[in-house]
């Protein structure tokens, strides 16, 4: 998996060919050809591995992956990304990555891996409430009116 920053820089560095222009005009087409070409190949599809440094999504950019692939677009966002998470895992088998014994699991990017069980937590643990007053506790877990 690569951030589609850290791609913009390897594309750069290993080309010699700098641009100034904002990344998100030009590597959208670039991953465009890329998807084109493995699909052309019979590889899975390399742009899936590319995903977003703040929310570790690949992003509304996956719908080229699925246009490609002839499936029809997946609308929900989770759904989405857990295609790609299939996707990446076809990706290591196919190239011959190091996989885990019993060859791994689709996983999503760390950071969105953990946003997912953040918000899992959060609406699992009902809030906690005060024992004297019954008003909802701050994060603290300390009553602001009874301390
Ligand atoms: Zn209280």
């Amino acid at each position: 998996m690569i951030t589609y920053k850290k791609l913009a820089e390897e594309i750069q560095s290993r080309t010699g060919i700098r641009t100034k222009t904002l990344l998100h005009n030009w590597i959208g087409p670039i991953l465009g050809k890329v998807v084109r070409e493995a699909d052309h190949r019979g590889d899975p599809p390399l742009t899936a591995l590319v995903v977003h440094t703040d929310d570790g999504k690949v992003g509304s950019g996956y719908k080229e992956v699925l246009a490609v692939a002839g499936e029809p677009p997946v609308e929900d966002e989770m759904a989405r990304e857990y295609h790609a998470a299939n996707a990446r895992l076809a990706c290591y088998r196919h190239f011959g990555a190091a996989l885990p014994p019993g060859g791994g699991k689709p996983a999503l990017a760390p950071r969105l891996q953990g946003a997912v069980e953040r918000r899992r937590a959060r609406v699992d643990k009902p809030p906690q409430v005060c024992d004297s007053c019954f008003v909802q506790l701050p994060s603290t877990g300390i009553c602001d009116s009874c301390s």
